[in-house]
């Protein structure tokens, strides 16, 4: 690496980590309970049966470090350069919970003691709502109270809800209350749901290696082709990892959906407001979570605009300082570098 790396904006900005994860026990513990029941579907059952059972010392490391909202964290961050970290309930939530009662207590809790962190580090730390989206009754009171009494900035949605997806009816609540209470939606991949999965694990292709980014592309699709940004025109989506390839795929994706229009060939899709480079350029927003790759972020720059990027490193599934390095060493503009790494989640996240 060429440089040192410094919080304090050394180099003309502060970088802010906008993926970043945290378990608690409770949480843990039941994820485990369901994988151990053999209840779990087969995406859980893949990754929780190794991430949480595995004595590597990478899944080790992870187990220890998600659960940890204090000084190791805090630790990790000043070694890395990273000034402030967005913090989310880790993939899956509570989610694929069987009991809506344990699962909103979690997810509660687990907001309370992500709150009593924040105020311990003010400056270092900012929340985004857990919620049970299984629950859509629950979800909105709980993001009202996030937004409201927490003061936090987001909300994390982990993908498909036991195969279902936000653009059925009866999620619709939940986008209502984000648009309403203006918290900008991350959804974040998790295991692939049985109706999905396919061979993907016998080919061990299931996890972050690619399955996530197959199944997290779909459900953020299922959203622009439905007229959720058109009912919504202010709600912000916000995707991780590249986007999860969507912006390099935007062209055809776009000339694809408007000939599915013309031909009236799927009664699902009706026509829209706008076409998709229009609600990715308006109601998308993406991360560089886990991929520290200057052709993507510069696609990413160009096709959504410089506004719509923003730096997240993904702790601690994907630690590594030198890719901090590898990212101020970006071939963008100094504007552009302070609004990835800076600006553009101040604004988003108004943190
Ligand atoms: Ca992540």
């Amino acid at each position: 690496m060429s440089h040192e790396l410094k919080t304090g904006g050394d180099r003309g900005y502060l970088r802010i980590a906008t993926e970043e994860a945290f378990a608690t026990h409770e949480q843990l513990d039941a994820i485990m309970d369901l994988v151990r029941s053999g209840h779990a579907d087969q995406g859980t059952m893949s990754l929780w049966g190794f991430y949480g059972t595995s004595p590597s010392e990478r899944t080790t490391f992870i187990r220890e470090r998600l659960l940890d909202l204090g000084e190791l964290r805090i630790g990790a961050m000043d070694a890395a350069g990273i000034d402030k970290a967005v913090l989310a309930m880790t993939s899956p939530g509570v989610q694929n919970l069987p009991d809506d009662e344990q699962a909103r207590g979690i997810a509660r809790r687990g907001n309370d003691i992500l709150k009593a962190a924040c105020e311990k580090y003010p400056d270092r730390f900012y929340g985004m709502i857990a919620v049970a989206p299984q629950d859509p009754a629950f979800s909105v009171e709980e993001l009202k109270r996030g937004k409201e009494e927490l003061g936090f900035h987001g909300v994390q949605i982990n993908s498909h809800i036991k195969g279902h997806y936000l653009d059925e009816e009866q999620f619709e609540p939940i986008l209502k209350a984000c648009a309403d209470l203006d918290l900008p939606l991350y959804i974040h991949p998790q295991g692939l749901p049985d109706s999905m999965i396919g061979d993907m694990v016998g080919a061990g292709l299931d996890g972050a290696i690619y399955g996530f980014a197959v199944e997290t592309s779909y459900h953020a699709l299922r959203l622009l082709t439905t007229g959720v940004f058109d009912r919504y025109p202010n709600l912000q989506l916000m995707l991780g990892h590249g986007c999860e390839g969507l912006p390099y795929m935007l062209y055809r994706l776009n000339y694809m959906h408007q000939a599915g229009l013309r031909s009236g060939r799927y009664p699902r899709l009706k026509p829209l407001q706008h076409d998709l480079f229009h609600y990715m350029r308006t109601n998308v927003l993406a991360t560089n979570s886990g991929l520290p790759f200057g052709p993507a972020i510069k696609t990413m720059i160009e096709v959504m605009g410089e506004d719509r990027v923003m730096y997240a490193m993904d702790y601690p599934y994907q630690y590594l300082p030198e890719e901090v390095g590898m990212m101020d060493d970006l071939d963008i503009t100094d504007a552009q570098k302070k609004k990835f790494f800076q600006t553009n989640a101040e604004r988003w996240f108004k943190l």
